[in-house]
């Protein structure tokens, strides 16, 4: 199978690409090796990949590729690429419609075009906001609540991807992530911040009082649900939570990461940001029934996994 993986320098596309590679998969790594964090680790993200002969990079900034080009001759296409910064403000607005939305839907387009016949749009929890304030799980048929421009920005990216299924037979599912965490992650995100801060960087910023809660999942679940997605024939349209069906408090996390650390992560409190919910709870059962996906990887075990290569001894 040909599988075009965009943003696959990236800390989930480069774990999708390395499991599609470990079946035996071809894979077409896009990725523009955007300034959002050092291109020296992206270039790391895909040290195990570069080697392998079924992989091809290509460099280039999708909203300028010609997108037909490149998706002539795949099976399938996982959209990972995207702008990421989850407080981003509406002076953005054009950027994000841009890269966003405009960028996948013009994916979805080619693809089909292209007779792919597995397209896979990363969405995220952000498009509910927070949990319902009953505190039961978010489930997909709840109504869009997204809190600031990032989560409005895949509001849109679904439904410009359900109005393409509208009018041409595109095999598109979104799947929408809530908080991944694992080796490689984005260095702006609380785990990386948290074992940076335990491991002699600077003091994690933490914004409120670590209270909110988060459905954490790790990477390597998500790799297994992405190609679990390829694999499945789910209805074109469809939309599926990708997450834990448990939640813990951020401070507990830290707590946990101090721990297997063995070393304190130092605090600096700063105030809540308004797009950053009290709480994400998942109802994964959609994933249960439709792709046979359950999370495997315990929080334990998965910063464990996170924090052992900064503990790699120096050579
Ligand atoms: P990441 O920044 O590590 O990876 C995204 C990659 O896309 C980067 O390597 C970047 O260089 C590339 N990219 C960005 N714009 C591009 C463009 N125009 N052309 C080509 N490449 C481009 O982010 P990530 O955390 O791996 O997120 C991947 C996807 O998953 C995103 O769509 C994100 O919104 C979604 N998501 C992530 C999380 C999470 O917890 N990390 C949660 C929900 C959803």
């Amino acid at each position: 199978m040909r599988v075009v993986v965009t943003g696959a320098a990236g800390f989930i596309g480069s774990h999708v690409t390395d499991a599609l590679l470990a079946r035996g998969d071809g894979v077409v790594g896009v990725d523009s090796f955007a300034a959002n964090y050092d291109r020296s680790l992206k270039e790391g993200n895909l040290a195990s990949a570069s080697s392998h002969a079924a992989f091809e990079l290509i460099e280039e900034d999708l909203a300028e590729s010609d997108l037909e080009r490149l998706l002539a001759g795949s099976d399938a296409l996982v959209h990972l690429a995207a702008l990421t910064d989850a407080r981003a403000g509406h002076e953005l607005t054009a950027e994000y419609e841009r890269i966003n939305v405009d960028l996948p839907r013009r994916l979805i387009e080619s693809a089909a075009s292209c007779g792919v016949g597995s397209i896979v749009l990363a969405s995220s929890s952000a498009v509910y906001g927070g949990a319902r304030s009953d505190g039961t799980p978010s489930s997909e048929t709840d109504p869009y609540r997204p809190i600031g421009l990032y989560g409005e920005s895949k509001v849109w990216m679904e439904e410009s991807a359900a109005r393409a299924v509208e009018r041409m037979p595109a095999p598109v599912v979104s799947l929408r992530l809530f908080t991944v965490y694992g080796s490689r992650q984005r260095p702006d995100m609380l785990c990386a911040r948290a074992i940076a801060a335990a491991t002699g960087g600077p003091p994690l910023q933490l914004l409120g009082d670590g209270s909110q809660r988060r459905a954490w999942v790790h990477v390597s679940d998500v790799a297994a649900a992405v190609l679990s997605t390829i694999d499945s024939n789910l209805a074109p349209g469809s939309v599926i939570n990708i997450g834990s069906d448990e939640t813990n408090a951020v401070s507990d996390l830290i707590r946990e990461i101090s721990r297997l650390a063995d070393s304190e992560v130092e605090v600096e409190q700063l105030p809540a940001h308004p797009a950053d919910p009290a709480a994400t709870i998942a109802d994964i059962s959609l994933a249960r029934d439709m792709l046979g996906w359950t999370p495997r990887v315990s929080l334990t075990e998965g910063l464990g996994e996170q924090i052992a290569p900064t503990r790699a001894p120096a050579r």
